[in-house]
């Protein structure tokens, strides 16, 4: 199963605010494991936002959508969403409670200006599943529409957040069944460039490939990500197993981590075993 991610807001594409959700998302999806094959950022433009939809929608099943929800003039992803498949924004109820409970809990009255405002937060495209916040006033919403699976919350990452993990996770876990495993390691390879990686483990990083292996570079340090997929927990555990003991082979000396220690920890745990201390922020 595949999945595209669109993120919304002009903070976003304005590169005042990097978009960290798509990494949380991407992340937490290939676990599952969905592949993302898609991340677009656009800003808080009606248009806009329905160009970005038609474009992640004919990229894959599932879609999530984060950004957009809250209260004021310039969060428009309702609206979008709700106009793009051509269906009517209805009010939930609960989700109104929720809202003005959440007021209340805070002491504070709905000011009469923001009602219209705060009533948008409670409303979704007919035909979907509401989301609700616990985290914050604005719900999200899980709308299947035309073969696909359309998830969308809040741009605040820990609101985001809080969805994923208690509605979205599951949710494509049931979709994808429990058929396939995924697990991973994280190898570190420092002194050799990616070309050199490259020529020495080249049939290895066929895309097509199980497990299937990514180079990671980051300051000097090379990760190499290893993800297998088995029908069981126990045959994804042994083709990664089989493919951390060829990369030790391959790449010997340079290997310097298979526990995710960067060069700093593991020069300080060298220095250590030595009966020497060192802070390893000299050393990053
Ligand atoms: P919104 O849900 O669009 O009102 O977003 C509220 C706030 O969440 C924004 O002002 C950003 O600070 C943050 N935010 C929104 N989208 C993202 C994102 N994709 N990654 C990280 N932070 C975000
Ligand atoms: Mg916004």
């Amino acid at each position: 199963m595949q999945a595209a991610i669109l993120t919304i807001g002009d903070e976003l594409t304005c590169g005042y605010r990097l978009d960290t959700n798509s990494q949380a998302i991407s992340r937490r999806l290939s676990l599952i494991p969905v592949e993302v094959v898609l991340h677009l950022t656009v800003g808080d433009d009606l248009e806009t936002i329905r160009s970005g939809l038609r474009v992640v929608q004919d990229a894959a099943d599932v879609i999530v959508v984060t950004g957009g929800l809250g209260p004021t003039e310039d969060d428009l992803t309702r609206q979008a969403i709700a106009a793009h498949f051509g269906l009517e924004l209805v009010e939930d109820a609960e989700a109104l409670a929720r809202i003005q409970e959440r007021f209340a809990r805070f002491g504070r009255k709905m000011p009469p200006e923001l009602l219209t405002g705060n009533r948008i937060q409670a409303q979704v495209p007919a035909g979907s599943t509401i989301i609700y916040n616990d985290r914050g006033t604005a719900s999200g919403f899980y709308l299947p529409v035309n073969e696909k699976h359309i998830f969308v919350t809040p741009g605040i990452p820990s609101e985001m957040e809080g969805m994923l993990e208690g509605f979205i996770l599951p949710r494509l876990q049931d979709l994808v069944g429990d058929g396939r495993h995924v697990r991973r390691a994280a190898l570190k390879v420092y002194g050799l460039p990616e070309s050199g990686i490259n020529e020495r483990i080249r049939p290895m990083l066929a895309r097509d490939r199980n497990p299937l292996l990514g180079l990671l570079p980051h300051r000097g340090t090379i990760t190499i990500e290893v993800v297998a997929t088995g029908s069981t927990p126990q045959e994804a555990e042994a083709l990664v197993e089989a493919d951390v003991a060829a990369l030790r082979s391959t790449l010997g000396r340079y290997l310097i981590s298979e526990d995710g220690r960067d060069l700093p920890q593991v020069v300080a745990d060298l220095l250590s075993e030595r009966g020497m201390t060192i802070a390893t922020a000299e050393l990053g």
